[in-house]
C-alpha cells in the first residue's frame, strides 16, 4: 500500500494529539472533530482497508477494539457511551486508506448514520 499520513503519524514524523499509544497501536484526535470528543484508532503497521486484513491481524483486530475503550475512558467519554466507526472504501466513506477505527463520543448519537 502506498504511505499516507496516518503512516506518517504512526512513525512519529507528522504530530498528533495523541491519548493512548503501545507498540501496535496509536490513538490520537481527529483534526475535524464531529462530537466533542473524536478519537482515531490506528495500528503502527500499515493495512490499507479492513478488506486487507488478513487472518494473522486478528489479535492486532482485536488490540484495535480494546484500544478504543481504554481512550474512551482515558478521554471521559466510557460511562456516557460512544460510537465506533470503520469506514471502508469509497461507498463506506473512507478518505485515508490506513486502517482506523472512529471513536465518537461526548454527545448523544443518531441512528442510523448518515
Ligand atoms: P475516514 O473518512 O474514515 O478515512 O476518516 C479520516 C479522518 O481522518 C477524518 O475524520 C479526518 O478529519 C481525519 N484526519 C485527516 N488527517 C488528519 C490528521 N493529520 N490528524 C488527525 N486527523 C486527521
Amino acid at each position: 500500500m502506498s504511505d499516507t499520513i496516518f503512516g506518517k503519524i504512526a512513525r512519529g514524523e507528522v504530530p498528533a494529539d495523541v491519548v493512548y499509544e503501545d507498540d501496535e497501536v496509536l490513538v490520537f484526535r481527529d483534526l475535524g472533530p464531529q462530537a466533542p470528543v473524536h478519537l482515531l484508532v490506528i495500528p503502527r503497521k500499515p493495512i490499507a482497508t479492513l478488506n486487507d486484513a488478513q487472518p494473522a491481524d486478528a489479535q492486532l483486530l482485536g488490540k484495535l477494539l480494546l484500544a478504543a475503550a481504554k481512550a474512551a475512558a482515558l478521554t471521559g467519554i466510557a460511562d456516557s457511551g460512544y460510537r465506533t466507526v470503520l469506514n471502508c472504501n469509497a461507498a463506506g466513506g473512507q478518505e485515508v486508506f490506513h486502517l482506523h477505527l472512529h471513536v465518537l463520543g461526548g454527545r448523544p448519537m443518531q441512528w442510523p448514520p448518515g
